[in-house]
């Protein structure tokens, strides 16, 4: 079986995050979304509602899996059996830390990464806008999926 992992943080799901997913599914048997599960990092969704938002987005993908992990990516690769990561680049500042990584993650373990170009339309797009524009009121339809636009909502009401 052909599989690939697509790793990241999802704080929370993208339009652009969706799109790398959705188009990795077309290519494997199976897409594993792997969330990072990282303590020092503030994050606004937990671990679990981030999987929640994904598992509820990609529901319709009848390969597509998600899971979590916490330390080093190449061995979440290597318990999964799975050879090759899928990234999204959006511009050219994604590039040189995504490089440094992946050629890291070979020379430690021989994992594989595969960049694809973003969609244009989300070139633009990162969680970390998406949750500052809606701290402030602003309107997210079509940058999120759905799902995540009410959980935004709900989670910054609270705030
Ligand atoms: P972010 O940088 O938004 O916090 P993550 O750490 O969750 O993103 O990213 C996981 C993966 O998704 C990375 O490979 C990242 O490059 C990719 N990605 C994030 N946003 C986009 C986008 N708008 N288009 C394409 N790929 C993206």
């Amino acid at each position: 079986m052909r599989r690939v992992v697509c790793p990241g943080s999802f704080d929370p799901v993208t339009n652009g995050h969706l799109d790398i997913i959705e188009r990795a599914a077309g290519l494997y048997d199976e897409v594993v979304v792997a969330v990072l599960i990282n303590i020092t990092k503030h994050s606004l969704f937990t671990v679990d509602e981030r999987i929640e938002m994904l598992r509820e987005v990609t529901a319709d993908y009848g390969n597509v899996r998600v899971d979590r992990f916490h330390g080093l990516l190449v061995d979440f690769c290597e318990s999964h059996g799975i050879s090759t990561v899928i990234k999204g680049l959006r511009a050219v500042s994604d590039f040189e830390y995504e490089m440094q990584m992946a050629q890291m993650n070979y020379r430690m373990a021989k994992v594989e990464t595969l960049f694809m170009t973003t969609n244009p339309l989300y070139s633009f797009l990162s969680s970390s806008l998406v949750k500052e524009i809606a701290e402030y009121g602003g309107d997210v339809s079509g940058l999120v999926p759905e799902p995540v636009i009410s959980r935004l909502r709900a989670r910054l009401a609270r705030s």
